[in-house]
């Protein structure tokens, strides 16, 4: 195995100092190849994913492979605006200089992936490395394993290993690929195993991307249109059973609309009919998973919800009600469908509890009021959000997509994935036609006070 991984390293350096995979051509034919890999193959994304979590094709279709092949397509329709040397102005110091950014790629990378979404979380930012011109290897999650399979497969057959490969495996895989010496590592996981990661880059001061997770807050603010809001952020929540890293983790509701805005929770529920047969609710991917969140609800606290089924790794949409910032359920990042509730009587106190938490991945607002919705985009430090809305935010490419502090490092998406994999080389460029003597020896008052006046 440590051979195997060492020579892949290897050629893939090779590849990569060749300067095959830096031509525009290449670049889009391969693009162009790993669309064509998915659409050609649909039928077995639908039946992977649907083995690791029970997913319906048109969820599949509406999370997963619908973002990949826009991400894709857009990056074919703008790389040749992306890849050209950007022009920027030049001060009159530098004259007759002039003066351009030039993107290059950052060569060979390292792609590690969670199991939550298993296409979009490794095929997304691959699209940014093949976009950027570099070379990558793959490692998808071990515990989704019918689609790490089938994404091996497809890639390990149509792709030649010292381009772009994938390598299955659990700690023991990536604890070895981290050994070696990568130009850009891009990990999406969990703040723990993104520490790792970050202290096994730094050993070569690798460039880095972490999306992590974190807990996301929503505020429902006493002026909050409930109705919508309610369905809104439901759907947030329960889509893909709240294994979802900018799912809402935790409500906090103005106490003046508590129960109105619980009444409407439940309409909400029973109107929605989450469940594997109506093709709307997903497996818990593990045991380890499913026993983790079966601990974290407290029956004491059930509002509505709370029946599981071991066997089928089945959790109702659950919510939790009258919780407490010291209850269990406040003490980790949820990621499954349980939902507790908080209630706050003014917004200072919202704000100060979600500050008291690492910054979250996501945070969300529920209002209509202009000095709230300020104030909470001011004081709140979050990776991404939405107000009057959850979720929705990530499938807008033109907006960067990524954490802040413990819920991660860098973003992409977009042209953010071919900036997330590139090295913007600043260049001055001077022709020699002519040459003025003011930095040369020579130094006088009169030269210092022309130098001040330029700058
Ligand atoms: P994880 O950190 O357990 O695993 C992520 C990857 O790291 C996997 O490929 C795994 O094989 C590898 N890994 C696990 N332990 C390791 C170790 N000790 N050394 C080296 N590699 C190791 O995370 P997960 O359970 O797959 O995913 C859940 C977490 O990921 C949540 O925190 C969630 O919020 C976060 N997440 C973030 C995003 C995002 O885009 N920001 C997306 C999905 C999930």
């Amino acid at each position: 195995m440590n051979l195997h991984i060492g020579e892949i390293v290897k050629s893939q350096r090779e590849f990569y100092r060749s300067n095959k995979s830096l031509s525009l051509e290449f670049r889009l034919t391969n693009l162009k190849k790993l669309k064509s890999l998915i659409v050609s193959n649909m039928n077995l994304f639908h039946k992977a994913i649907y083995d690791d979590f029970a997913k319906s094709s048109y969820e599949n279709e509406l999370t997963e492979i619908i973002p990949i092949i826009e991400e894709i397509d857009i990056a074919i329709k703008k790389l040749r605006k992306w890849v050209r040397p950007k022009r920027v102005g030049t001060n009159i110091l530098n004259f007759p200089a002039k003066s351009y950014i030039v993107p290059e790629p950052l060569g060979v990378c390292l792609i590690i992936g969670a199991w939550n979404f298993p296409y979009n979380l490794s095929l997304t930012p691959l699209v940014g490395a093949i976009a950027a011109g570099n070379t990558a290897i793959l490692k998808p999650s071990e515990l989704s394993k019918q689609t790490s399979a089938l994404m091996t497969m497809l890639i390990n057959e149509n792709f030649d290993s010292n381009y772009l490969h994938v390598i299955e495996g659990g700690v023991d895989e990536t604890t070895e690929l981290l050994k070696h010496k990568f130009d850009k590592i891009f990990f999406t996981g969990s703040p723990q195993v993104g520490k790792i990661i970050n202290m096994a880059a730094a050993k070569n001061l690798t460039n880095i991307t972490l999306e992590l997770g974190g807990k996301n807050p929503v505020i429902v603010h006493k002026d909050a249109s409930l109705k919508i809001s309610v369905k809104r952020m439901l759907w947030a929540k329960f889509t893909n059973s709240g294994q979802l890293c900018i799912a809402p983790d935790y409500i906090l509701v103005h106490k003046e609309v508590k129960d109105k805005f619980l009444d409407c929770v439940v309409e909400e529920l029973k109107k929605a009919k989450y469940s594997f047969k109506n093709n709307n609710y997903v497996k818990i991917i593990n045991d380890r998973n499913f026993q983790r969140l079966v601990n974290l609800i407290d029956e004491n606290k059930v509002f509505y919800g709370g029946k599981t089924n071991k066997t089928q790794r089945y959790i109702e949409p659950t919510i939790l009600n009258n919780i407490d910032i010291d209850d269990a359920i406040m003490q980790e990042e949820i990621f499954g469908p349980l939902l507790p509730v908080l209630a706050y009587e003014n917004i200072d106190e919202a704000f100060a509890l979600i500050k008291n938490i690492e910054k979250p991945l996501a945070a969300y607002l529920y209002s209509n009021n202009k000095g709230i919705k300020k104030r909470f985009l001011s004081e709140i430090p979050f990776g991404s959000g939405g107000i009057n809305d959850s979720v929705m935010q990530i499938s807008n490419p033109n907006l960067p997509f990524g954490g802040v502090g413990n819920s991660g490092i860098g973003s992409y998406h977009g042209r953010y994935s071919f900036n997330c994999f590139s090295h913007f080389k600043s260049v001055l460029d001077k022709p020699v036609y002519f040459e003025s003597n003011l930095k040369y020896y020579g130094y006088n008052k009169k030269k210092i006070s022309l130098i001040k006046k330029l700058f």
